[in-house]
């Protein structure tokens, strides 16, 4: 059931109570009105001992009695021969004796129950007494009646203001639903680019606006991934265009004779073959990342010498940065017996090379390049109350450093940085770094200031 329609219900059904509310005090009133009573007649009597009266006369007491209401009981009496001729109260039978003072003292001993009223006939020549009696319960006082209709007409107050106050929410709620469901359809055809709530919407906060809220989230991150997957498909086509282009170029010069000497020649596929080995990478890391699987890491981690780890890679750092031009400075101070930790020796060393690759990319020539290790006991990590005993483990440069505005999304997949420019990649790197330390419960965070350099901070909690 739409919404709208669950509204109007809920609205009929508040409006309906008060409505048949006043229908029901109406009858009420109706019923037990006065009017009612001595209005209709019930058309027949019983019981009358016509005898006692002449023709005529007692023709004219019948049409009387016949006027009564059905819930008037009535007694004739002839006080002449104080009989009783006719009587619908049960308590007095028609044809019984009784003196004037027996029937007042009757009706003074019953008079808390019922309302009596002693008539003399007109029609009757004044000699026949009547003596009616109706339940007071059945007669509804001028006081009852007022009250009825205050509260009648407090009633139909409150269901005006209640049905503007209706009125009032269906008018926000429908406008409100309206345009949810308006912008959730621009939303569902793509329309990324129309803003879903304005920047100042955030006044009068409801379940709608929420909604709207989070669609407006839900906006802002699909035209992000949006862009970073355009941003991703033109830095892969560059990138991948370019060692290929070199592959072409060289080759059809091979082929077209273009390159006849056999150095040149050697020196071109050399050329070749180093592009090649870049595609082949690039690729590869493209491969690794579709591939790598949280559940699967998890389950195959196995207890490593994270020390022996971290040693072993501080001293390929110091070979490859004489190769590459970078002065790398290692301080590992950790101590000398073997530390172990659930970890995937190939991913978390793959990891640590991604990072040192980086500073060497992101840094110049003679640039530094610091390996640090450590460790620390007791220490809360984020996210967690009981303390840990921490390596802490940092590859620090003094390279371009990173803008402050990639700063937050530099893990991110496909992210590259604006420093990033004229450098090979496919901001894959670090996103899958911070996954496969994410996977082994471990922390990652970088510092990083624009022309000063970067750190890159691991932490790896282990038991003593
Ligand atoms: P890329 O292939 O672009 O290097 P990464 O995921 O490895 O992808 O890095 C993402 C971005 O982080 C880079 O584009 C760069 O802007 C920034 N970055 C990473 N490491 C460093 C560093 N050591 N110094 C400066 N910037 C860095």
């Amino acid at each position: 059931m739409k919404i709208k329609s669950q509204f109007i219900l809920l609205s009929s059904t508040v409006l309906l109570i008060p409505i048949l509310f006043s229908i029901f005090i109406l009858l009420h009133t109706y019923i037990h009105s006065p009017n009612r009573y001595l209005l209709s007649g019930t058309g027949k009597i019983e019981s009358f001992e016509r005898s006692f009266l002449p023709e005529n006369q007692a023709e004219a007491l019948e049409k009387s009695l016949k006027l009564l209401a059905k819930d008037i009981e009535a007694v004739a009496y002839l006080p002449s021969d104080r009989i009783i001729i006719y009587s619908s109260i049960p308590e007095i039978k028609s044809g019984s004796i009784i003196s004037q003072s027996e029937l007042w003292n009757f009706a003074e001993q019953n008079s808390d129950k019922y309302f009596f009223q002693f008539v003399r006939t007109a029609s009757t020549d004044y000699k026949v007494l009547l003596l009616t009696r109706i339940n007071r319960s059945l007669v509804s006082t001028e006081k009852k009646t007022q009250l009825y209709l205050k509260i009648l007409l407090l009633i139909i107050i409150l269901t005006f203001i209640a049905l503007f106050i209706i009125c009032f929410i269906s008018r926000t709620v429908f406008k409100s639903l309206n345009k949810v469901e308006h912008k959730s359809v621009r939303l569902a055809e793509g329309k990324l680019d129309e803003k879903i709530i304005e920047d100042n919407y955030s006044k009068n906060s409801n379940e709608i606006t929420m909604i709207l809220k989070s669609l407006e989230k839900m906006r802002c991150d699909l035209l992000e991934v949006q862009n970073r997957k355009n941003r991703f498909i033109m830095g892969i086509s560059h990138d991948l265009r370019t060692p290929v282009s070199v592959i072409k170029g060289y080759s059809e010069a091979i082929i077209d004779g273009v390159i006849s000497d056999n150095e040149d020649i050697a020196e071109s596929m050399r050329l070749i073959d180093s592009k090649a080995n870049l595609l082949e990478d690039m690729i590869d890391s493209l491969l690794n990342f579709i591939k790598l699987n949280d559940t699967e890491i998890k389950q195959n981690l196995e207890y490593t010498s994270i020390t022996e780890l971290i040693k072993e890679f501080a001293r390929y750092t110091e070979i490859t940065g004489t190769i590459f031009k970078r002065k790398v400075i290692t301080k590992i101070n950790l101590p000398p017996k073997d530390i172990s930790v659930p970890l995937n020796k190939q991913l978390v060393y793959r990891s640590l090379e991604n990072l040192f690759n980086n500073a060497i990319r992101y840094t110049k020539d003679d640039g530094i390049i610091e390996i640090e290790a450590h460790t620390e006991y007791n220490k809360k990590l984020i996210n967690d109350t009981s303390p840990h005993n921490i390596i802490v483990l940092r590859i620090k440069d003094n390279g371009s450093g990173i803008n402050q505005q990639d700063l937050p999304n530099i893990f991110e997949m496909f992210y590259r940085g604006t420093n990033s420019r004229r450098e090979e990649g496919m901001g894959i790197g670090l996103s899958v770094v911070k996954n496969i330390m994410d996977t082994h419960g471990w922390k990652i965070s970088v510092e990083s200031k624009k022309s000063i350099g970067s750190c890159f901070t691991i932490e790896i909690p282990f038991k003593s």
